[in-house]
């Protein structure tokens, strides 16, 4: 793949000629951090939660990360409890707004508002990360929710338009079997969706034994899985394998990679990364893992000011083989809150268990539900069908040191049992993550 979309990208953002070299990393923070302060004061100006939070402090002084340091953050639950508070427009100039239940607890869901400008500048990112991957006339499979107007599924399909390409967005991302009907039949050259969808994909052709060589790239997104998972994925389609990052509070689109295996290019013109160690708050060396902190630099109806967005990553420390001045991450590792506490103590996250039982050939797609009154990790699996992995599935995790322990001196309880054995899967377009009954209170 080559850099120069990005780079025009980058460029035409800072009002620069496209097909001139991309400024510096110092010139690209500099420009950054003037965006931040013009956020700063439009956001104390008109935005009631930043006038009261921000009231006293110097916006005007903060040129630099050090600087950014000096400024509360912004919790989910800040925007839970009041999300128009941060309307920095009139209602009139919101385009969309979108709720998202909260999972695991009983609060307000939260609750986002863009602007037109707001979705043309996702529009813009969607289509200048995927013109590498998509030639004009092609066709993308693209397992997105939501094709409604504003909507994730109906902006991409909009970028896609733009390259002079075609999008097929299927209804049920839960239907694995209907997926790969859709693949074959759109001569589909690039699928782009989250990461146990398209394992259960590779699983199910390599199954079939079916053959394909129409799919030049693979683009995941919102869930990591196992390096086997992407080399299934990998080796069953033939391509190469991308990631991108984002969530609805970055406008969907949040860094894309411009190499398979390279680290995601942030969307450095709309927001400013920062990593921190959860526990103390302070900011952590490019290269260590921390929460991953985003401060708006371009969002008209609702900018945010260091947003806990509770992913875990870090920047990658090297600079890209591409040449790009745009930071990036590294694989994003989950949330701060998809871990238990086992009894003992250890933590337990659900990318370990990705890691032992997705490996497993039979296996689509599984969920997990902790019994903290029972004491007990069961386990529903998705197959292929008329495969019955379930036996080994509970002893491999049994054999997860661990686990093991936990069994041995706190009496933990194992169970694994099939769930979806028709080619369909549990995961829909929601983050996966361990269910905790009946509280969560062994959460982190
Ligand atoms: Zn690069």
């Amino acid at each position: 793949m080559t850099e120069r979309p990005l780079g025009k990208w980058l460029n035409l953002r800072m009002g620069r000629d496209p097909d001139i070299q991309p400024v510096s990393v110092r010139e690209l923070q500099e420009w950054q951090f003037a965006s931040l302060r013009q956020t700063l004061f439009q956001a104390v100006k008109n935005c009631p939660f930043y006038h009261e939070r921000l009231a006293g402090i110097q916006t005007g002084a903060v040129h630099s990360p050090a600087d950014l340091e000096k400024l509360p953050f912004t919790t989910a639950d800040d925007l839970r409890n009041g999300p128009e508070n941060f309307l920095c427009v009139s209602q009139d100039e919101v385009a969309r707004a979108i709720t998202l239940a909260s999972s695991g607890s009983s609060g307000p869901p939260k609750r986002l508002f863009f602007s037109a400008g707001d979705l043309e500048r996702t529009i813009e990112f969607f289509q200048y990360g995927m013109s590498p991957m998509l030639k004009e006339g092609e066709t993308i499979l693209a397992i997105l929710p939501d094709s409604r107007p504003g909507g994730v599924g109906s902006l991409f399909a909009e970028s896609i338009s733009l390259l002079g390409g075609e999008t097929v967005l299927p209804v049920n991302p839960s239907y694995i079997s209907t997926l790969l009907n859709l693949l074959l039949d759109s001569h589909a050259s690039c699928i782009l969706g989250p990461a146990i969808q398209i394992h259960a994909l590779a699983r199910m052709l390599e199954n079939k034994g079916i053959t394909i060589n129409h799919v030049r790239s693979v683009l995941l997104c919102w869930d990591v899985l196992p390096q086997t998972s992407m080399q299934t994925i990998a080796r069953v389609f033939g391509c190469e394998v991308f990631s991108h990052w984002g969530m609805t509070e970055t406008c969907l689109g949040g860094g894309v990679e411009c190499h398979s295996g390279s680290g995601m290019h942030l969307r450095e013109p709309d927001f400013f990364v920062e990593i921190i160690n959860p526990a103390t708050e302070k900011q952590v060396p490019d290269g260590h893992k921390g929460e991953i902190v985003i401060s708006t630099l371009s969002r008209r109806a609702m900018p945010l000011i260091r947003y806990r967005t509770g992913d875990v990553g870090c920047i990658m420390p090297d600079e890209c083989s591409c040449g790009l001045p745009l930071r990036r991450l590294g694989a994003v590792e989950g949330r701060l809150d998809d871990g238990i506490i086992l009894p003992g103590g250890s933590r337990l996250d659900l990318g370990e268990l990705n890691n032992i039982i997705l490996a497993h050939k039979d296996i689509l797609d599984f969920t997990v539900d902790y019994h903290t009154d029972e004491l007990a990790l069961s386990f529903k699996l998705d197959v292929l069908p008329g495969s019955k992995p379930s036996p080994q599935i509970k002893q491999l995790v049994m054999d997860y040191p661990k686990i093991q322990q936990a069994c041995a001196n706190h009496n933990l309880k194992i169970s694994a049992r099939l769930a979806n054995q028709d080619g369909t899967i549990h995961s829909g377009f929601g983050k996966r993550s361990i269910t905790v009954n009946p509280i969560k209170a062994g959460n982190l």
